[in-house]
């Protein structure tokens, strides 16, 4: 374990279940009994092929997380997990309208959830967490066009209770992201900040459309290398991408870690903060991030505390919250 604070901007709550947590409720709930192929059920292997291929990954996670004690039980595991791995603070993110299969209401997930952060932080030694709530992609916008203004007003309601920002999730290309713009000029309306998953499975193109939206981060923008204009938008505008390399490389989003550009993005002054996404799909952790990050893309220590203090600074946080977090990152102090 690297012996600095950690930061993560990009972590998804359904992808990062606490495995002993899930499989303890897939044996009550669904009467499960191989737990090797539940695992595999809900990590990457060499059958995932596509962002669509991962995407199902999800499937078995999102069963389990449909009633409120689960989902209570499954954030409180999450947040003290986050914390036993020595991480000073973590924006979790979730989409309140992938928990509603069995009756519950969108607006009763981001209680319960809000409930367990508050309940669990009670328990952590250092770590601070704050909420992004994910609107998403599943087809055509109409689709979930009403599920995802809903949540915008959610994010807006929650406020008060450590929903700092919203995002866009889900299948990027599935829909254009230009018939997102109305639903981001909303949130907008409604005084929210957002980050976007954007060039990841589809090209800069979508990249350039977030930034159109005002998105303060970008989510992956792992395809902005090959385009020289956004990458010259990304430096001018100063937006951080919150970059997830080995969720990348199971998404097929880059071939293998070598060809990622995470490194030419540090190197042209890009910045960027270095993500886990699924922890539990990809099976990884930052620790594992930072050392690939090490070992095979170049990256110094001085890198990854840099780019842990760029998370910090590029944090949804209030500001008064962000001071404090910065005196704890740079004192090794919290309270
Ligand atoms: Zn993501």
């Amino acid at each position: 374990m690297l012996d600095y604070k950690k930061v993560d901007l990009h972590l998804h709550f359904d992808g990062s279940l606490p495995i002993e947590w899930a499989w303890e409720t897939a044996q009550k709930e669904l009467g499960l009994t191989d737990k090797e192929a539940f695992i595999k059920s809900m990590q990457v292997d060499e059958d995932t092929h596509s962002l669509y291929d991962y995407l199902a990954r999800f499937d078995m996670p999102l069963k389990l997380l449909q009633s409120e004690d689960n989902l209570y039980e499954a954030m409180k595991a999450l947040i003290l997990e986050l914390d036993q791995q020595g991480l000073l603070y973590a924006e979790i993110r979730f989409a309140p309208q992938q928990h509603i299969k069995q009756g519950l209401s969108q607006k009763q997930v981001v209680d319960i959830l809000c409930q367990a952060k508050e309940d669990a932080l009670r328990e952590c030694t250092q770590l601070h967490v704050n909420f992004i709530l994910c609107m998403m992609i599943l087809g055509e916008e109409k689709l979930t066009h009403e599920l995802n203004e809903e949540t915008l007003y959610l994010a807006k309601e929650y406020q008060n209770r450590g929903v700092v920002a919203v995002d866009l999730a889900g299948a990027e290309g599935m829909a254009p992201m230009e018939d997102f713009r109305e639903l981001f000029m909303k949130a907008k309306e409604l005084g929210l900040v957002y980050t976007i998953h954007a060039g990841e499975s589809y090209g800069p193109m979508n990249i350039e459309k977030a930034l159109s939206f005002g998105a303060l981060r970008i989510g992956h923008g792992t395809s902005a290398i090959q385009d020289e204009k956004v990458m010259e938008l990304l430096k001018e505008k100063k937006v951080p991408l919150e970059v997830c390399i080995t969720s990348n490389v199971h998404s097929e989003a880059v071939n293998d870690y070598e060809a990622h550009p995470i490194k030419s993005y540090l190197d042209q002054g890009i910045l960027i903060c270095v993500c886990t996404d699924n922890m539990t799909i990809s099976d990884t952790n930052l620790d594992k991030e930072y050392d690939i990050l090490l070992q095979k893309l170049g990256f110094t220590m001085e890198d990854l505390i840099a780019c842990n203090q760029r998370a910090l600074e590029s944090s949804f946080a209030s500001e008064e919250e962000k001071q404090k977090l910065l005196t704890a990152f740079r004192s090794g102090s919290w309270n």
